[in-house]
């Protein structure tokens, strides 16, 4: 069984209806770590053993410092972060460093640090139960998407991507899929937009969704602010008789 709770799953900020993808899975194991996470309480924030990033996109780290900081004093072990090994230089040279936020991996001290920063091993990690490994994604920068299992459920998270031929051969060649958690970043009519900011618009979704079993649920997020609609009309037209979802921050799916 996999409790998805989309803490943040919105392409930007906006009022309390928005806020960025963090999505917290079985209540221990957090995807990304955007403003989202600051949405859930003390208790469930010290409760969060593991992160696992996509990319370093600010909109998917920008809480990650305050969360060490704010739960430290709570925890007895480390907080540990998981993610592509260009991606982990990233957050020590830019954010971890003494300048941006402590570095916080020798604090109190080396032996018994607040945080520790993982390159995430080539066959993937087994945590709280659920095995992660990493998938194609095509953002311009570090980055990837996650397939995530239980013992009887699979979901493949796009991470921030372009249209990705790699993402999608995966996800397709999976023995089971029970949802894909992908992201739309524009309508159609921004493709330009989309395709220069190297995310997805509805239109090449659409054709993605289209080409995956009946049965596999499509949870669309990172909607850029001002666009939801659009992307949730155009993709409701096109995907008719499917199970579509468009979840606001907060929403929370029981898999398997
Ligand atoms: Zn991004
Ligand atoms: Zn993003």
């Amino acid at each position: 069984m996999i409790r998805l709770q989309l803490a943040g799953c919105s392409g930007g900020i906006g009022g309390s209806g928005r806020q960025t993808t963090s999505y917290l899975l079985n209540d221990t194991v957090l995807i990304d770590a955007g403003t989202g996470l600051g949405t859930l309480s003390l208790e469930a924030m010290a409760r969060i053993d593991h992160v696992v990033l996509t990319h370093a996109h600010l909109d998917h780290i920008a809480c990650l410092p305050l969360l060490v900081d704010s739960v430290a004093a709570m925890r007895q072990a480390p907080l540990q972060v998981w993610a592509l090994p260009e991606v982990i230089a990233i957050l020590r040279a830019h954010i971890f460093n003494n300048q941006i936020w402590p570095d916080f991996t020798v604090i109190p001290d080396a032996a018994h640090p607040f945080l520790q920063l993982n390159a995430l091993p080539a066959d993937g990690l087994t945590l709280a139960g659920l095995h992660f490994a990493a998938l194609p994604a095509l953002h311009g920068i570090p980055a990837c998407g996650y397939k995530v299992s239980s013992g009887n459920a699979t979901l493949a998270f796009s991470g921030d991507t372009s249209d990705c031929a790699g993402f999608w051969e995966a996800v397709l060649a999976l023995p089971t899929l029970t949802a894909v958690i992908v992201e739309c970043s524009y309508p159609s009519t921004m493709a330009s937009m989309a395709d220069l900011s190297m995310h997805m618009h509805a239109g090449a979704l659409a054709e993605r969704l289209r080409a995956l079993p009946t049965s596999t649920a499509s949870v669309v997020i990172h909607r850029k602010p001002g666009f939801e609609e659009a992307i949730a009309a155009e993709l409701s037209a096109a995907l008719t008789g499917r199970d579509l979802r468009l979840p606001h921050p907060g929403e929370i799916y029981q898999f398997g």
